[in-house]
């Protein structure tokens, strides 16, 4: 179901009593003051802040499920790996998903004992889940865009005995749901578009399966994983507006989209929104919203290079999901795609004015 934002803006007012302040105060403080037994209070800034507790407030009414909020999405998906696989565990990831992902298994929970198997997000609709513990997916696929058909894989891998993760960074709980279609955990970067500012790292970790909740708990409490209480808060107040940010986003996505669509300097073009895209009926079926990022390849690196480079309302830069639109050549991090592939992530701008330096900078190419 749809997550109410209205009911999220007033989750903490329907709670104040007289006087108390309506925005959500920012707890920095590492001690609790505690006299005789604990008691269930907060006791120390490493297990307990207030600051967070109402943060996860905020992202459980978003996801429908129980939250635990993280320094960085690698924080929130380290989490949820360890928490989910010991020696002998077999675990299936994407091969052209997030990378850092893939860095991951590869260099730690390999060395573990784990066994690590990649496969590209197309053939994990052949199924073949047999024997794996963890199955980790990502759609749509950053930065490729593919997309997976959640309910079936949940479905599948559950009666193969296994658990899903989903990473869910570039929908956001407005514009897919995971947990609804059968997926047992959801992963996030909120450094993107929950934050959506450019000026915090953050991540979480929900899930309606208490017993794995309670060990990625026990995981971010003992490894020491937790969020500080100033991005917390940043990212509340970025939670505020993500409604709003996320419409205008997604919207200009598609305007922009069918524009590129038609212009001479474009190669190629992905984009779920696009009736001929090959993501455009799994986003059809599972996706309340098609996102607000795109990729184009043009005709040479140097072109991509000059486009991203010149264009006055693209900051070229990793990253996406900031209230500027964003571009950047993938390939120069390794990901396999063409060298003049560029993931676009459009901001807040307005469309008309986006559109028109991005058709004056592709028009000078
Ligand atoms: C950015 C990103 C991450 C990692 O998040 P950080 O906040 O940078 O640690 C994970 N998955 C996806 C899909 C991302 O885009």
């Amino acid at each position: 179901m749809a997550p109410k934002t209205g009911e999220m803006l007033h989750l903490r007012g329907n709670t104040l009593d007289k006087g108390e302040p309506v925005a959500l105060p920012l707890t920095q403080s590492s001690m609790f003051h505690l006299p005789g037994a604990p008691d269930g209070h907060d006791f120390y800034g490493r297990v307990n802040n207030p600051t967070w507790e109402h943060l996860e407030h905020v992202l459980a009414h978003l996801e429908d499920a129980p939250c635990l909020s993280f320094p960085s999405g690698m924080g929130a998906i380290s989490a949820a790996l360890f928490a989910t696989v010991k020696v002998g565990t077999r675990i299936l990831i994407p091969s052209d998903g997030y990378y850092v992902t893939r860095v991951l298994a590869d260099r730690f929970l390999s060395h573990l004992g784990v066994s690590v198997t990649e496969r590209p997000t197309t053939t994990f609709a052949e199924g073949g889940f047999d024997g794996f513990d963890v199955v980790f997916v990502e759609s749509p696929s950053n930065p490729g865009l593919d997309m997976m058909d959640l309910p079936a894989i949940a479905s599948a891998v559950r009666t193969a005995g296994g658990i899903t993760i989903a990473d869910n960074t570039t929908m956001t709980p407005l514009g897919q749901r995971p947990l609804d279609m059968g997926i047992d955990v959801v992963v996030a970067s909120d450094t993107k578009a929950m934050g959506g500012h450019s000026d915090l790292l953050m991540g979480h970790v929900a899930s309606r399966n208490v017993q794995i909740l309670e060990r990625v708990e026990e995981w971010r409490r003992v490894s020491g994983a937790i969020p500080g209480p100033h991005e917390a808060w940043l990212l509340h107040r970025g939670l505020e507006t993500l409604d709003v940010r996320f419409d205008r986003m997604c919207s200009s996505a598609q305007v922009l989209a069918e524009r590129l669509a038609g212009h001479a300097a474009i190669q190629s073009i992905r984009f779920p929104g696009l009736r001929n895209d090959p993501s455009y009926a799994l986003a059809k079926a599972q996706t309340a919203r098609f996102g607000f990022l795109l990729s184009i390849t043009l005709d040479s690196e140097a072109k991509a290079e000059e486009f991203i480079n010149s264009c006055p309302m693209l900051r070229p830069a990793t990253s996406f999901g900031g209230v500027h639109s964003s571009a950047e050549r993938r390939a120069r991090w390794g990901d396999d795609v063409n060298p003049a592939f560029i993931r676009l992530s459009v901001g807040c701008e307005p469309v008309e004015e986006l559109w028109q330096a991005i058709e004056a900078s592709l028009n000078a190419l």
